[in-house]
Formats: C-alpha cells, sequence, structure tokens
C-alpha cells in the first residue's frame, strides 16, 4: 500500500497529491509510533506536542520537531494531528484567545499554505469531525477524517485500520501514507464518515462484549463450564469477536486479555470515550436505540469505578460481583 520512498521521498502520491512535509501534532501513545512509522518509510515529517517529555522521546525516535505548532505546520503540505479530543482539534484549528499565565494561539487554518491537506485521525464527535472539515476547507484547504482501530501495538507495528471520511481525490492523497501506518484503509464517505463507522463498530463492541460477559456469568451460575459455553456459542449464532477474540473468561481463548489480569488490550477508558461520542450522535440523530446508552452508562461507571485501566472485557468481574451469591 505504501509508496515506494525512492520514487516520492518527500510527498504524497496518488491523484491531486501534494508534495512536502507532514506537520504531526500530537506525539502521544498513538502519535508518537505512528510518526516513527513515516519517518522511517521516507516521509519528511516535523512534529510538535504541547508536552516537552513527549517531544523529547520523538526526538529520541528520530524525529524531528518544532518549538510551536505554528512552526511545524508554516509552509507543510499535510497537517497531521493524533489529539485527544474535538475540542483540541478545534482550538488548534481555530486558535486560542490568551489567557492568564497563557499566551494565545494563533490558527492553525491562517497558517497554513493554502491547499494544505489537513488531516485528523482523532477519535472524536462526528459532528466536530464535520465542523472542522468544514472549517479547513472554508479556509481554501483540504479535508480528511482518518480515525484508527488496533491501539498502540497497531500504531507501533504499523497494521492500524484507517476509516477515512474524505473526498475521493482526497483520499488517494492520503492512502500511501495511511499505508504506512496501517494495513486497511477503507474509505467510508465522506467528511465525518469515518468517525462514523468508527463509533458504530465500537459501539456493537461495547454492546456484544456487555451480552458476552452476561452470557459467561449466566452460565457460572447455571452449572455450565466456561468452555462448554465456549465451544457451543463461538460455533453457534452468538459468535462474534467479543468471545471468539477476546473472550472475556481465561481459558478458552489463549491470548485474551483475561488472561492476564485484563491488562489492555483496548482499556476501559477508551472504550468509555468511544461509547460516549456513539451516544452523542444517538441523541443528535435520534435513533430510538437503548442498548448503546445503556453500554454507555455501564462503561462510563466501569472506568470510573477502576477499570478504565483495565481492558474492556473485565467488565465482566463488575456483572460477577454486583450478581447475587
Ligand atoms: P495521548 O493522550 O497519549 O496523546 C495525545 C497527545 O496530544 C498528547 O501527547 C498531548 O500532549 C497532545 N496534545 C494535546 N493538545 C495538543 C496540541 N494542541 N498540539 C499538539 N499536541 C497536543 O492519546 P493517544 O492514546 O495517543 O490517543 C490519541 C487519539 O487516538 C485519541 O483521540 C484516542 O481516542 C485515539 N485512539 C487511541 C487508541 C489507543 O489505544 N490509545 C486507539 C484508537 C484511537
Amino acid at each position: 500500500m505504501s509508496e515506494s520512498p525512492s520514487e516520492s521521498p518527500t510527498g504524497l502520491s496518488g491523484p491531486g497529491a501534494t508534495a512536502g512535509t507532514i506537520a504531526f501534532l500530537g506525539l502521544g501513545h498513538m502519535g508518537g509510533p505512528m510518526a516513527v512509522n513515516l519517518v522511517n518509510a521516507g516521509y519528511t515529517v516535523t512534529g510538535f506536542d504541547v508536552v516537552p517529555a513527549a517531544l523529547e522521546t520523538a526526538r529520541a525516535h528520530g524525529i524531528a520537531t518544532a518549538g510551536t505548532a505554528a512552526g511545524a505546520v508554516a509552509g507543510a503540505a499535510v497537517v497531521l494531528t493524533m489529539l485527544p479530543s474535538g475540542k483540541h482539534l478545534l482550538d488548534a484549528y481555530r486558535g486560542t484567545p490568551g489567557q492568564p499565565g497563557q499566551p494565545a494561539q494563533p490558527g492553525l487554518l491562517d497558517i497554513a499554505s493554502p491547499g494544505t491537506l489537513f488531516l485528523d485521525c482523532s477519535t472524536i464527535n462526528v459532528d466536530e469531525a464535520r465542523e472542522a472539515a468544514g472549517l479547513a476547507v472554508a479556509a481554501g484547504h483540504r479535508a480528511v477524517d482518518a480515525p484508527v482501530s488496533g491501539g498502540v501495538v497497531g500504531a507501533e507495528a504499523g497494521t492500524l485500520t484507517f476509516m477515512v471520511g474524505a473526498h475521493p481525490e482526497d483520499f488517494e492523497a492520503v492512502k500511501p501514507m495511511l499505508g504506512v501506518m496501517g494495513r486497511r484503509v477503507v474509505h467510508c464517505g465522506e467528511h465525518g464518515a469515518g468517525q462514523a463507522a468508527k463509533i458504530c463498530n465500537n459501539m456493537i463492541l461495547g454492546v456484544s462484549m456487555i451480552a458476552v460477559s452476561e452470557a459467561f456469568v449466566l452460565g457460572e451460575k447455571l452449572g455450565l463450564t466456561h468452555q462448554a459455553l465456549f465451544d457451543v456459542a463461538s460455533a453457534a449464532s452468538g459468535q462474534c469477536w467479543a468471545l471468539t477474540t477476546n473472550c472475556p473468561v481465561p481459558g478458552p481463548v489463549p491470548t485474551s486479555p483475561a488472561n492476564r489480569d485484563y491488562q489492555p488490550g483496548f482499556a476501559g477508558a477508551l472504550m468509555a470515550k468511544d461509547l460516549k461520542l456513539a451516544l452523542n450522535a444517538l441523541e443528535s440523530t435520534g435513533v430510538a436505540a437503548r442498548l448503546g446508552p445503556l453500554a454507555a452508562e455501564i462503561y462510563g461507571s466501569f472506568a470510573a469505578e477502576g477499570g478504565a485501566g483495565r481492558d474492556f472485557s473485565g467488565i465482566i468481574t463488575d456483572i460477577r460481583d454486583k450478581s447475587e451469591h
């Protein structure tokens, strides 16, 4: 999927592509290793993060850094963001007024050269993604939302899945560089469609993990062994990823986080975040969903009550603990 660095060492390829450097903003758990993979593939990257330690780690991994976001963005062909939330993204795009002890920050959309491609890989609300893309286009730029699944392990290994919302020509332009950081790159539709695909998928995942966990606890109460329920359900209509890959009880799937005391994996905090984004979208679209909001509430409590850093399949211990004995 990736372009050959020898053909185009610093640019992007594909119809409508631009050449030049990539400003990479947000060098945290995900962004740091993603930026390293781009550099290793021959792209020219200038990184920036508001946390000095993240900048130092990036430099130690061979990423050139700028002292400010504006310094990274000036003259860049692509502005790739991997930030905690939509508010962080919109503040960065629009700029923020000065506050006591905090200088005003200029808006990146104003600083960037005309026609810059703004590529956001953060997980944010669909409405925020559409707003950010609208602002970028109104300022004379191009916009792509491309949230990921695959976690830190996938970011390090370059095996992420990218769900992309973009005009077709912009999708073609970013596809080679996304192919360097990931294994699957799926064009889901226009602006916001990448975020929409991500939260719809994760709503299925959250709901199905709760269902699988409740079934295992019910099986325990009814005297079924975990292996017996697994052997039946994994080959029957209860089959799903939450059961067959991320099985919430130890034993049947040796690689699932349940076998290592629920070390993530996919952390409860991230599932709670993604379900909140799904809940926001359910509310703004008026869908008569019942399980999605309930899953958001269940994982919100799980994360707040000690599960934030545990794999989301640890929800089974909550269900077991709260059951009558
Ligand atoms: P993180 O908190 O480790 O990294 C975010 C980085 O952004 C931090 O280093 C922070 O200092 C930096 N930052 C904040 N504001 C900034 C600004 N204005 N300019 C530059 N840098 C700024 O988070 P993460 O785990 O890397 O996740 C990033 C995004 O990816 C989130 O939206 C998350 O939901 C999503 N995501 C994470 C995972 C995962 O497993 N961690 C998986 C899929 C998606």
